[in-house]
């Protein structure tokens, strides 16, 4: 159960390639170990803590 919770919360930098790739967007901002959105620690080269912070981020962002 763990494990599935962690998958849901954690991402990582090769996931946040493969969804920039679909969307066709560059990373345009550097991972700097804190998500970019709520300031969570994040996983080196990481820059959300999760996919509804990513979104609610590119909301802000664009
Ligand atoms: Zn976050």
């Amino acid at each position: 159960m763990d494990d599935i919770d962690n998958a849901q919360i954690n991402m990582d930098a090769e996931m946040e390639r493969r969804i920039a790739a679909v969307r066709n967007k560059p990373l345009l901002v550097p991972a700097n170990g804190c998500c970019l959105f709520c300031g969570n620690t994040v996983k080196e080269g990481v820059r959300w803590c999760s996919l509804e912070c990513r979104d609610d981020w590119e909301l802000r962002n664009e």
